[in-house]
């Protein structure tokens, strides 16, 4: 049963794909837009179109970028010794605005997860190993503090120990089974300043 015109429905469908919307906010949303002069329209669907062409994964830490290598892996005065790894670019947003964290990132897109069938082939770790050089003096795990989360980061630590290299584990503050994300940055700092060896 459809009370729309075809253009909104299909407005209020395409909004309710959308991550934590439901159908009312979908409908507001489309309402929203409808209401939109038509330049503030072209401009929200330009940014889209925009970030969509131009928006990729840096080659080296997997971090999103709109240049190869990231501005991140680029800048020569952070420290390339030290790899913090998380799950996603977001929790690269979230560690930046600690400004505690000079080092290099590695974004691993996901976690084990054997119930979700993820394996460790499915996410980055490869290329994590890749990036192991005499010259890396710890490798800082930061992946959520869930059963995930922690069965990814001992993974990938009993894979970097017997290579000689420091693993650390962020711990201090994040509460347990809550995301990086959602952390403040007080909380998120003084995590990397706690962080452990595993
Ligand atoms: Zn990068």
């Amino acid at each position: 049963m459809n009370f729309y015109p075809q253009p909104i429905s299909r407005l209020i469908e395409e909004f309710s794909k959308l991550p934590g919307v439901g159908p009312k906010t979908a409908q507001r949303l489309a309402f929203y837009v409808l209401n939109m002069d038509m330049s503030e329209a072209e401009k929200l669907s330009s940014a889209i179109i925009n970030a969509k062409n131009n928006i990729k994964y840096c080659s080296v830490c997997g971090n999103l970028t709109d240049d190869d290598p990231c501005i991140i892996c680029r800048n020569t005065s952070r420290d390339s010794n030290l790899i913090c790894v998380v799950e996603e670019p977001k929790d690269v947003i979230a560690m930046e605005k600690t400004r505690e964290y000079k080092g290099l990132y590695h974004v691993l897109h996901g976690v084990i997860s054997p119930l979700g069938g993820v394996g460790p082939d499915d996410i980055r770790i490869k290329e994590l190993l890749g990036r192991i050089t005499p010259d890396i003096k710890e490798i800082i795990i930061a992946t959520n503090p869930n059963v995930e989360g922690e069965a990814t980061a001992m993974y990938i630590a009993r894979l970097i120990k017997p290579l000689g290299v420091k693993v650390t584990r962020i711990a201090h503050g994040i509460p347990v089974g809550a995301d990086l994300e959602y952390a403040d940055e007080v909380t998120l700092s003084k995590a990397l300043e706690g962080r452990r060896e595993i």
